[in-house]
């Protein structure tokens, strides 16, 4: 509508407008219960109701089978790194990381606290462009896991298959935070899945984990409770108070996602979205440049330069005059990121690349 800006962040992130309104409607009086969401004790039937349904909708969505827990916690993504050591692997435990961005690199760096971390490649070198076909790769023969960051939000680099960890007590495991139910993702070739929130489903302050039941129950003894996921699992996510209002809005966000059709419609749209901002970078005669390679560009974070650096602080002035925000790349990398995830429009999209050809012809 047109008091609302479209905003480009990489999270938190712009949210459904249904879903807001929706929240509007119910945030003083939640469903006739006479209370808010937030007003409500975690333990009472209403927001059982909520957080039941939650899950519900989420297992229809990712078609989560049955050997899995859905787990809602607290802490981002940030603490889900310090937490897939801790539940499964011994201190001594080879396990391996493959490093395609700054987000799976903070992952590698934390593991080494609680395990033996093995960085099996990196990107680096290649300034985080690309991700390497997995023959190449030597994996350890008896690492515990295999760990991915499936979308790396600064980098724009996202995985389009996934590694096998080939030896039989492998698994692998994803950090799925920046394309977290932005297509149909097939659960059952992992053994951990998480994710934070606010990108593409709800406020930050949720984070979610998605883990085969039998990797449960092995974390080593240092491991604070609020890190078990056995704690959690046995709780059903209600061991301490969880962050019942983002739930609620992320329980929100997926009935919205199954509203439009589930996970495939949605994937259809993001891919749609991406090929016209894509295609508007490729065809600008390098006056824009992507550096990702090709075939792993991201739907959902879309990092850009501007052939003449000089003039990124200016489009990005000019672009939030014109009501497009957050289109400054991350500080680590410079540049622009346009990050379109779930809810950003094609309508987003179209004005920004509207835009982006309106300065071209200014300034080529
Ligand atoms: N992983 C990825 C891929 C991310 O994009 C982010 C946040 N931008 C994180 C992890 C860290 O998440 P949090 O801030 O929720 O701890």
């Amino acid at each position: 509508s047109q008091d609302r800006v479209f905003n480009f962040a990489a999270g938190p992130a712009t949210l459904p407008e249904n879903v807001l309104r929706k929240a509007e409607s119910e945030l003083y009086n939640w469903r006739g219960s006479g209370m808010s969401v937030m007003e409500m004790s975690h333990r009472g039937k209403e927001f059982l109701s909520i957080i039941q349904k939650a899950e519900a909708d989420l297992r229809a969505l990712l078609d989560i089978p049955s050997e899995y827990a859905v787990l809602f916690l607290q802490g981002g993504a940030t603490t889900q790194f310090a937490a897939i050591p801790l539940n499964l692997c011994k201190p001594d435990d080879p396990v391996d990381y493959l490093v395609t961005g700054s987000w799976g690199d903070k992952a590698f760096k934390e593991a080494q606290k609680f395990c033996k971390p093995k960085l099996i490649w990196s990107g680096k070198s290649e300034k985080y462009t690309k991700i390497p076909s997995f023959g190449e790769l030597e994996k350890s023969p008896d690492a515990r896991y295999l760990h991915i960051c499936a979308n790396e939000t600064i980098h724009g680099v996202e995985f389009k298959d996934y590694p096998n960890p080939k030896n039989p007590n492998g698994i692998l495991i994803a950090d799925m935070s920046s394309n977290f139910c932005s297509k149909p993702v097939d659960v059952s070739k992992f053994g951990v899945i998480y994710a934070g929130a606010q990108k593409n489903v709800g406020p930050s302050g949720v984070t979610i984990v998605i883990i085969r039941k039998d990797l449960i129950g092995n974390a080593q003894g240092i491991t604070p409770v609020m890190l078990d996921y056995k704690i959690h699992a046995e709780n059903n996510s209600l061991y301490n108070t969880p962050p019942c209002y983002g739930i609620y809005m992320c329980g929100l966000v997926f009935e919205d996602l199954l509203e439009q059709g589930g996970l495939k419609e949605v994937e259809k749209k993001n891919k749609n979205k991406a090929d016209v901002l894509y295609n508007a970078i490729d065809q600008s005669n390098g006056f824009y440049r992507c550096p990702v390679e090709k075939s792993v560009r991201s739907l959902m974070n879309v990092p850009f330069t501007l052939e003449k650096s000089e003039l990124e602080a200016e489009f990005v002035k000019e672009a939030a005059k014109e009501k497009m925000i957050q289109l400054k790349g991350h500080r680590s990398v410079g540049g622009m990121r346009a990050s379109i995830y779930n809810a950003m429009s094609l309508a987003g999209v179209e004005k920004l690349v509207a835009f982006m050809k309106d300065f071209q012809a200014r300034h080529a």
